[in-house]
């Protein structure tokens, strides 16, 4: 099969790998899920309902490529009030997840040879959408001595005259780390002096416990130059619905409407409708959700803490922790693999997020405490028979 040479760069999220690894070995074994980055809940009873009522009203044909304009306005208004801040409706586009967000931002402004600058470790879709696109990926090591938030110095020294795009993502995905508005106001700076783009992850900005969610939106500076990338997946439980949005100014908005014009054309209509509903409807379910992220978080951390050899920051946000497990005396990869298929927890080795993760493991606590229980006795296990 001869395929474009670009096909080579394209990598993938390995969470979805070992899902289905965890998923054949379940007809043989009972398996703990700790791999996926999906809420366990189910989506909010109204918003389901607003689904099937919008599908009864004939919800079912293309929309305008941006979005529907009383979801582009509602989440004008939502995102607005969650960051303190004005948008306009015309900043808004809906996308189907909040990953096209990615990289539809990246193919309107990343040329070949363009250097972007990105978490590592991180999401793995950054690294591969900038290299599919031609670009060089220049990855920021975030450190856990540094609660793996980004070093704004270290972040001006990998900067050129290449650099078109950072992007950050707090709170963060595998770490949990959250950024500081000190943080921000650093990266803030470093992009201005530098003319270049910030792409901020926001997808996690519901999902967060101890600290004060900052946006750095909060800093007008940088509005010509901004793009957010937020959406209902996490926060509403809603992954498999399909529906995120970015914020960013108009201009880069409609270049980004007209990829999907080229693309997917919309994101389906009946699901847009359901949003609203999520957007405006009882929030209670949403922090609810949250409390017991909360509660699972402790549970977990405690928990590792308690396993020899393995040490583990309480995160601040998202449900993901990020345990160093050098001590061990394991290899990162060699020890998710035995630790699913000896015992049955599927979790995901650091590198899973890029070079530097490696020497640690990424657990999703979204299960329950009973389930999270059985896994860290198992890794207990796994780690004495050794
Ligand atoms: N950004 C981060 C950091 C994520 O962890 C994820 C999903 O895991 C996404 C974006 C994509 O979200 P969606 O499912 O809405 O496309």
């Amino acid at each position: 099969m001869r395929l474009a040479q670009r096909m080579d760069r394209l990598g993938t999220e390995t969470a979805f790998d070992c899902l289905c690894r965890a998923r054949a070995l379940e007809c043989r074994m009972d398996v703990v899920h700790l791999e996926i980055g999906e809420p366990d809940f189910d989506t909010p009873k109204h918003i389901v309902e607003a689904a099937k009522q919008a599908l009864d009203q004939g919800y079912t044909h293309y929309g305008p490529s941006a979005g529907l304009p009383e979801l582009r306005a509602a989440i004008a208004e939502y995102a607005g009030k969650l960051r303190g801040l004005k948008f306009r409706d015309e900043q808004i586009v809906v996308t189907p997840g909040g990953k096209p967000v990615m990289s539809f931002a990246i193919m309107a402004l990343v040329e070949e040879g363009d250097e972007v600058i990105y978490p590592n470790p991180g999401f793995p879709i950054y690294e591969s959408m900038i290299e599919y696109m031609g670009g060089r990926a220049v990855p920021i090591h975030l450190r856990e001595e540094r609660g793996f938030r980004l070093d704004a110095e270290e972040l001006a020294s990998l900067v050129t005259p290449r650099t078109k795009l950072i992007i950050i993502n707090s709170p963060a995905n595998p770490t949990g780390g959250v950024l500081t508005k000190e943080d921000l106001r650093l990266i803030c700076d470093v992009a201005l002096q530098n003319d270049v783009w910030v792409l901020s992850d926001e997808i996690y900005a519901e999902i967060i416990y101890d600290a004060k969610f900052e946006s750095i939106a909060q800093f007008p500076e940088l509005y010509t130059r901004l793009i957010i990338l937020d959406g209902f997946s996490k926060t509403f439980a809603m992954t498999g619905w399909r529906i995120g949005y970015g914020i960013m100014p108009k201009g880069l908005a409609d270049k980004l409407a007209r990829i999907q014009t080229n693309t997917n054309s919309c994101t389906a209509t009946f699901t847009q409708r359901a949003c609203l509903q999520a957007l405006q409807g009882p929030h209670e379910p949403v922090d609810r959700m949250v409390a017991e992220f909360k509660r699972r978080r402790d549970f977990i951390v405690e928990g590792l803490n308690q396993v020899p050899g393995v040490r583990c920051q309480q995160p601040a946000g998202a449900f993901y922790v990020f345990p160093g497990v050098q001590a061990t005396g394991y290899d990162c990869k060699v020890l998710a693999d035995r630790l699913l298929e000896e015992e049955g927890v599927a979790c995901l080795a650091g590198t899973c997020f890029g070079k530097y993760g490696d020497g640690y493991l990424r657990f999703s606590y979204a299960n329950s405490v009973e389930n999270i229980a059985k896994a860290l006795e198992r890794f207990k296990k796994l780690l004495s028979r050794r």
